[in-house]
């Protein structure tokens, strides 16, 4: 971490880098610590003090040194914090899909809404098992 500011809008902005000497291709899991060029991408993270907390990460993106690899350059990712072409952390995701499954329990009863993670691996399930049923009963309207 570099340095943490407040934000015009109440919010905490902390600028960080990371500090390792490369990163690992995610095509092929090759070392590279060949930069090809640098980039400012911000992060949204869970809140602080009920304060929204944006993280603007200084990142890298490396040239993968694997001749065959279909992934000429890639971006560095932080473990635990960043994803490819996310703009939430992880941890905050995390969050907030606990928040929908919580929210989703009781009133999301007969909707086909997830209640478990299980429920959310597989969205449709519920739904398409509930048409399943209605299609084998017959249809009662007529
Ligand atoms: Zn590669």
């Amino acid at each position: 971490m570099d340095w943490v500011s407040s934000a015009g809008a109440g919010g905490v902005v902390i600028e960080a880098r990371c500090g390792s000497a490369g990163a690992a291709c995610p095509a092929c899991g090759t070392w590279s610590s060949r930069v090809h060029s640098g980039y400012a991408r911000t992060v949204a993270d869970g809140p602080a003090a009920d304060r929204p907390v944006l993280i603007r990460l200084r990142v890298r993106r490396f040239f993968c040194g694997n001749p065959v690899c279909e992934a000429v350059t890639f971006a560095e990712q932080v473990d635990g914090l960043t994803g490819r072409y996310l703009r939430r952390s992880l941890p905050l995701l995390g969050l907030l899909a606990q928040i929908g499954l919580v929210l989703a329990g009781p009133a999301g009863r007969g909707f086909g809404c997830a209640r478990s993670p299980e429920d959310a691996a597989a969205p449709g399930r519920r739904a398409s098992a509930a048409r399943d049923r209605r299609g084998a009963g017959g249809d009662r309207r007529g």
